[in-house]
């Protein structure tokens, strides 16, 4: 599963800069029950900007001459990163850089799966755009010359358009699974898509498709025919009972089918659309109203061929025989169709225990299937980074001296420290819809169970910066320093949030009958208010049936405060290699993990939805919690200024000479109280406090406002490429540019394939 949208447990962290969107922009359930018809639009100045949206979204009629409403638009000017590879990928031996090619091309081979699995416009999007890049040897100024009263604007739009479909892979954005459209005029776009025959003849076939904004519900990914899906592709009539029918005959039968898709024959029958290399027919499966359902193997054939290759190239180079089994495996899945295959591979997979290179390939989340049982493809490849992996491990070495230094005694703490699993990656390539920040798979339920899974963050990443991006709200007397810092301040927090954060704590519970893990007799002292405990957990109970759905924020915001605890201790700014004489010097590092943290509970309000009032994100609303503890130290430790009247110029102040004496000890006391009512089963005490400490007042729900006002598009990643010559492995890094993000794409032509005839 994905990091920014698996559920919830308790004790493993989800990694945070790829929040879930809120419930509203789900697009698993219709939510959006609009009437059809626009009401009264003469009255359109009178309404507030929330209905005439909904007007907006409600028309059924042509959308040609309708304006788009603004959450439908293309980004513009999204901030540009470059995945940052280059020294982590020079470190590894030959063979593992072979290893890692094969790979990435593997993954790569995977693109056209991705964009088929979107929308049926994606694939001819992708490639129109890099038809006209090529023409234009991706200097995108030259279609001006080319095609005379097209301005600069418009091609500028234009490229913002193409960009995003190729960060996305589709015409559906990754995160939030939301329809974009170009921000030029249809006239506009075909005049462009004219500059070459070739692209103004696949534009022709989708043009339409393309500016279709109505209905509404054709605009996100959900059940057909309504909702976008091409899961279920050249079927126009089927439906979501249609959809579940199936469902339960595959369930009955023991069909696994994530790597399938549906499709509806004009008579009514079905057929499971299996994606491998071979092609072919198997088995037959009857609904119970009669309908058949043919199994049809071959779907993506090519591309499936490709990947199985590439794989086998892998199995080669493999640098271990586990590794080299997991190909094997990899191969024989994608080859036949086989999931059984594919699961032997993720057995492989988690027994890989250690390597200096990760990867994972398949069809692996179901998230954009409207029933949740089909999976798009990822592949990807990472570099494990052995110098934080250095760190982390010293951290790990050391729990002993740094856990008794948290607020809490020793019996509310485990007496041996269980290291969490935890492996930080940089990513060489991620190819899909779009790149989490954390990953916890495998999903197969009956190898969790069994075996278990890995979690693993991916660093480069989370700390993915774009020369165009703006920090807000920082001072402009701090920003050198929060920009030169924020990377290892970072580091910093997500170290002791994983490791000593989550690793941390004791439950005291009774586990069996009459059986405590704790001396009942004389219960724990309770250092809030100086008595023994009078809570516990009953047989039965865990941390997340009692704490229910606060335990996954709350567990959050416990990890998050003991980070903000232990980080101003120099023996800890030490073990991350910060001293008074580093370049990253420890009071400067400390300061920016400070700042940095008041900054994302700030930005936090995005994931607040103010009409229902509720926290649509676990780590935000934690970071919220702890913005809040700040500004409740006294003597105006943190402060929220601002002097225009739309607050636009709002900045947060901290007051760096106070860390220790006030911040640190308004954490102190906030996290002793959630760890001791975490501990204790204080359900009460416990989510009383998290829901005051989150609550959201007038003040800052106007700095909510201000917060979505200054709020940017998200960002799209550049990634490398490798060559193979001989037996020699070369990297090529692009451009953080969306030029670069084009270039890139051109020089992956070799293994996505050239544009189809269309
Ligand atoms: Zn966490």
């Amino acid at each position: 599963m994905h990091v920014f949208a698996r559920r919830v447990a308790s004790s493993s962290c989800r990694v945070f800069n790829r929040p879930r969107p809120l419930p509203h922009l789900h697009s698993r359930l219709p939510r959006l029950r609009l009437p059809l018809q626009p009401r009264n639009l003469d009255n359109l100045q009178n309404t507030s900007s929330a209905s005439i949206r909904l007007r907006y979204y409600s028309s059924s009629a042509s959308t040609m001459s309708e304006p788009v409403p603004s959450h439908l638009l293309a980004d513009e000017k999204a901030p540009v990163c470059r995945l940052e590879i280059q020294p982590h990928f020079d470190n590894l031996s030959a063979k593992e850089k072979l290893y890692a090619h094969h790979i990435s091309k593997a993954s790569f081979a995977g693109t056209r799966v991705v964009l088929r699995q979107v929308s049926p416009q994606s694939e001819p999007l992708f490639d129109l755009v890099l038809t006209i890049a090529r023409h234009v040897d991706n200097d995108f100024s030259k279609i001006q010359t080319l095609l005379p009263g097209v301005t600069e604007d418009e091609v500028n739009k234009f490229v913002d358009f193409g960009a995003q479909v190729l960060a996305n892979l589709g015409n559906y954005k990754s995160f939030g699974d939301q329809k974009f459209v170009p921000r030029i005029s249809e006239e506009t776009f075909t005049k462009i898509a004219g500059v070459t025959p070739e692209s103004a003849k696949i534009w022709e076939g989708i043009r339409e498709q393309v500016y279709k904004i109505a209905p509404t519900e054709i605009t996100l990914l959900g059940y057909p025919p309504q909702h976008m899906s091409a899961y279920y592709p050249d079927s126009p009539n089927i439906n979501q009972e249609d959809i579940e029918a199936c469902g339960k005959v595959f369930v009955q039968n023991g069909v696994l089918v994530e790597h399938t898709r549906l499709k509806q024959l004009e008579d009514g029958n079905f057929e499971m659309l299996v994606a491998s290399e071979k092609v072919g027919e198997g088995k037959v499966y009857e609904v119970p109203d009669g309908r058949k359902i043919k199994t049809v193997y071959g779907d993506y054939s090519g591309e499936m061929k490709s990947m199985a290759d590439e794989l086998d190239a892998a199995r080669k180079t493999a640098l271990n025989e586990t590794q080299e089994k997991m190909m094997e495996e990899y191969v024989k899945s994608f080859r036949e169709g086989s999931l059984e295959a594919h699961k032997e591979s993720q057995r492989y997979w988690i027994k890989d225990i250690g390597p200096t290179i990760e990867t994972n390939i398949g069809f692996i989340e179901t998230y954009r299937d409207p029933a949740g049982t089909k999976a798009y493809f990822e592949g990807w490849v990472a570099v494990v980074n052995k110098e934080r992996t250095k760190v982390f491990g010293k951290l790990v070495e050391r729990a002993g001296d740094f856990i008794p230094k948290l607020p809490w005694s020793k019996e509310f703490e485990k007496d041996k420290f269980q290291k969490p699993d935890f492996t930080s990656l940089e990513v060489l390539t991620f190819n899909s819809d779009g790149i989490p920040a954390g990953i916890n798979i495998p999903n197969y339920d009956d190898i969790r169970m069994t075996l278990g899974f890995k979690n693993v963050s991916l660093g480069n990443v989370l700390n993915a910066k774009s020369p165009s991006e703006r920090v807000t709200f920082i001072d402009e007397k701090d920003l050198p320093l929060f920009e030169r810092l924020r990377g290892p301040a970072f580091e910093l927090q997500v170290g002791l949030h994983e490791l000593l954060g989550h690793g941390s704590g004791k439950l005291l519970q009774e586990t069996e009958e009459g059986v405590y893990n704790f001396d009942k007799e004389n219960p724990p002292v309770s250092p809030i208010d100086g008595k023994p405990v009078s809570t516990y957990y009953k047989v039965g109970e865990t941390w997340g049936s009692v704490f229910g759905a606060h335990a996954a924020s709350y567990e959050e915001c416990r990890a998050e405060c003991v980070a903000m605890y232990l980080c101003p201790d120099r023996e800890i700014l030490q073990v991350f290699g910060h001293t008074d004489d580093t370049e990253a010097a420890a009071e400067d590092v400390l300061y920016i993990s400070y700042l940095q943290m008041a900054r994302a509970g700030l930005l936090a309000l995005e994931f607040w939805d103010p009409k229902s009032r509720k926290w649509g994100q676990a780590h935000m609303r934690a970071r919220y919690s702890i913005l809040q503890c700040f500004l409740s130290a006294p003597d105006n430790f943190v402060t929220l200024d601002s002097t225009a009247a739309d607050q636009s110029d709002l900045t947060i102040h901290l007051d760096r000479s106070k860390i220790r004496s006030h911040g640190f000890k308004a954490v102190e006391q906030y996290l002793q109280k959630l760890h001791i009512y975490k501990a204790s089963a204080n359900v009460e005490a416990g989510v009383g406090l998290y829901e005051e400490m989150t609550s959201v007042n007038e003040t800052m729900a106007q700095f909510r406002d201000v917060v979505m006002s200054k709020k940017q598009p998200r960002k799209q990643f550049v990634q490398a490429n490798t060559t193979l010559s001989g037996d020699e492995v070369t990297i090529k890094e692009y451009d953080a540019t969306r030029e670069g993000l084009i270039q890139s794409w051109l020089d992956r032509e070799d293994i996505v394939g050239a544009a189809k005839p269309y």
